[in-house]
């Protein structure tokens, strides 16, 4: 079977070696110069190409961020800037090999169903590289091109902004603070990127102002105990809890959690009632809002010359620089809008993977769905779902973007090749790795314990699991043994129980 690979960011990196792995010719097509995607930062802004800014630090953890058997260097930060998560995708690419299977410099023109699509399930796959056009013919093709590209500018939704003299652009093209400096800025939307180049601009401007129509809950990625947050929140027993309670409890839980840190209410922040939406990472924005370096104000109303005005809201606000940092779109302009239509940040995708009204399910898309949670286990756990049931015709479904807990999904997914790890069973084999399993962080490890992908060193890589988080940060020797196993074993006696009881009604 030929698969092409649309991209060399992570996702197509864990999609070409999981294809490899199956023994599947496959090649992956990447219209940049080198591997890396979102995470290989260029001081220029590239047409088509993600761009980040200079400071940018993963969300997620390293060991939660980790592919499955290839957990990170021990002397790795717990959270990675940007140079430091490409050098582990490099290292990735050198140790399974997978450079020589990957085209650089080469785009994806066009991906289109041969005419006999409907027995074949192949693929017409038009690329060009230095000016020359080649065609290929496929049986399958994963489509990782990635998210964050293409910027979302809605201008029509900002009334008055052909008449404001100052200066604006998207946060695609924001590369360092500097451009700030002594400035009265005003930052329009409050996801991560909003958030970040609100905190590096009040470092350099006289004035801050965040715009937030919607709100969100702020979560800092120093958790309880100074854990990481997702080695806290993403466990198979917190998954549990939080998929069973009923909804409005397991809200009001949430709201209390994140309220512990600071009241979100007392600081403008709480998200509109009923509103999903991903959660913020930062470790410093409330800190920048009692300091009185960031105001948060509501959703614009209109724009003049000079100034921007707010709803519900009576004080026009003096701006010199506006940052809309108003998102992307998921665009695949290589293929058919028929056979990847994304509306209104939704997709009609079957497991957010395959779209639901091809005949063949011969064409799979990567690392869309936007869970709370790592993309790289993600993307790593959709891939094999393409290489291995390429046979099978699922039924029509439909589904929203993050409605999804990170875990369910993980193991939906899992299921289906065989890979999710059985605590039961494990209890009476290895109660040890089967309570670290519940109890602790859900690593990507625990998916290589049995099935396809079955890796000898899973169950290492999960006992280390802590090792490697603890070893950046204890780097002065103390006499105070903090090893989070003492206290998590009260807790967790407990907590076994519950489990127990939890098993006996499976
Ligand atoms: P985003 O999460 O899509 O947020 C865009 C925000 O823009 C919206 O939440 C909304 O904010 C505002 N907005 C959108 N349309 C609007 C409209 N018509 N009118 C007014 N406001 C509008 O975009 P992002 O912050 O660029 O993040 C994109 C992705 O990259 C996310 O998944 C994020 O987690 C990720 N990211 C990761 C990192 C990292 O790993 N360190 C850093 C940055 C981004 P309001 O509702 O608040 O008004």
């Amino acid at each position: 079977m030929r698969v092409a690979v649309v991209g060399a960011g992570a996702s197509g990196l864990a999609a070409l070696k999981c294809c490899l792995d199956e023994g599947l010719a496959a090649t992956c097509f990447e219209r940049s110069q080198d591997i890396g995607g979102l995470w290989r930062y260029t001081e220029s802004i590239e047409e088509g190409r993600p761009s980040l800014y200079a400071s940018v630090v993963s969300n997620t953890s390293k060991e939660m961020s980790a592919f499955s058997d290839f957990p990170y260097p021990e002397d790795f930060p717990v959270f990675l800037p940007h140079a430091r998560l490409l050098e582990y995708l490099r290292r990735y690419a050198e140790r399974f090999a997978l450079r020589q299977h990957i085209q650089l410099g080469t785009t994806v023109v066009s991906v289109r169903k041969r005419p006999d699509f409907a027995t074949s399930g192949q693929w017409d796959v038009v690329t060009e590289a230095g000016g020359t056009r080649t065609s290929h013919v496929f049986d399958a093709v994963m489509v990782c091109n990635g998210n964050f590209w293409d910027p979302s500018l809605p201008l029509h939704a900002f009334p008055g902004i052909e008449k404001f003299q100052g200066q604006y652009f998207h946060s695609r093209q924001y590369k360092h603070p500097d451009v700030f400096r002594g400035k009265r800025v005003l930052v329009v939307g409050m996801g991560n990127s909003g958030v970040d180049i609100a905190v590096e601009a009040s470092r350099v401007a006289t004035k801050v102002t965040l715009s937030t129509s919607r709100g969100a809950w702020v979560i800092s990625r120093v958790f309880d105990h100074g854990y990481p947050w997702d080695m806290v929140f993403n466990t198979r027993f917190m998954s549990l809890l939080r998929n069973s309670l009923p909804g409005p409890l397991a809200r009001g839980l949430i709201s209390h959690r994140v309220n512990r840190w600071f009241k979100h209410e007392n600081y403008g922040l709480p998200p509109l009632a009923g509103e999903v939406r991903e959660p913020v990472l930062n470790d410093d924005l409330p800190s920048y809002i009692i300091t009185g370096r960031i105001t948060i104000k509501p959703g614009v109303k209109e724009f003049k010359k000079n100034s921007v005005v707010f709803y519900n809201y009576p004080e026009e606000e003096p701006v010199d620089i506006v940052v809309f940092c108003t998102g992307y779109n998921a665009t695949f302009p290589f293929l058919e809008e028929a056979d990847v239509k994304v509306e209104n940040k939704h997709a009609s995708l079957y497991k957010y993977v395959f779209p639901t009204h091809l005949q063949r399910p011969t064409l799979a898309v990567l690392g869309l769905i936007k869970t709370l949670g790592a993309i790289m286990p993600v993307a790593e756990m959709q891939a094999p779902f393409l290489c291995t049931t390429t046979h099978i015709w699922f039924g029509l479904f439909f589904d929203e973007v993050l409605k999804i807990d990170w875990i369910v999904y993980l193991d939906e997914i899992a299921s289906f090749i065989g890979a999710k790890p059985s605590v039961l069973a494990l209890l009476f084999s290895d109660p040890k790795l089967a309570f670290t399993i519940f109890f602790g962080p859900c690593t990507s490890y625990q998916f290589r314990l049995q099935g396809p992908g079955r890796w000898d060193g899973a169950r290492q890589a999960i006992r280390t699991q802590w090792d490697r988080m603890l070893k950046p940060t204890r780097t002065r020797a103390t006499s105070v043994s903090s090893s989070p196993w003492p206290s998590l074993l009260t807790v967790f006696g407990f907590l076994l129980l519950m489990a127990a009881v939890v098993f006996a009604f499976q």
